[in-house]
C-alpha cells in the first residue's frame, strides 16, 4: 500500500500530509507489487550490533511501477551478486518478529520458483 493525494502525488513512507501540497486529502492505494531496481549498496561491516549476524546484506532503492520509491532489501542475493540497475523486481513480504517487511526479489527468481 502507498498513499496517493488528490493533487496526483504518491509517496512512501506514510505521513499525515501530502509532501507536494501539504493537504491531507490522500487515500491508500494498493501497489501492483512489481518494481524496478534503482540503486543499491552492500554492507560488509556492521555499524550496529543488531546487524552483525546479517552480514553481508544489501540496501536498495526500489521504484514501484506506480512511481513510488522506497528503501528496501533484495532477498536471495545478500552480497548483491546478479543485481543490475533497472532490473525487474517483485514484492516479497517477510515476517521479522512483530513486523512484516516489504522486500523484493528479482523477477527472474520468481519465474524459476
Ligand atoms: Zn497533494
Amino acid at each position: 500500500m502507498y498513499q496517493h493525494c488528490a493533487c496526483g502525488q504518491s509517496w512512501l513512507p506514510p505521513r499525515f500530509e501530502c509532501p507536494q501540497c501539504l493537504r491531507s486529502a490522500w487515500s491508500w492505494r494498493e501497489a501492483s507489487g512489481t518494481a524496478r531496481l534503482v540503486s543499491w549498496v552492500v554492507y560488509n561491516v556492521a555499524y550496529d550490533e543488531a546487524f552483525k549476524n546479517k552480514l553481508p546484506y544489501n540496501v536498495a532503492i526500489v521504484e514501484l511501477d506506480e512511481g513510488v520509491r522506497l528503501i528496501s532489501n533484495i532477498v536471495g542475493t545478500p552480497d548483491g551478486d546478479g543485481l543490475v540497475a533497472d532490473m525487474r523486481l517483485a514484492l516479497v513480504l517477510e515476517r521479522e518478529g512483530d513486523h512484516v517487511m516489504a522486500r523484493f526479489k528479482r523477477a527472474e527468481d520468481l519465474e524459476m520458483s
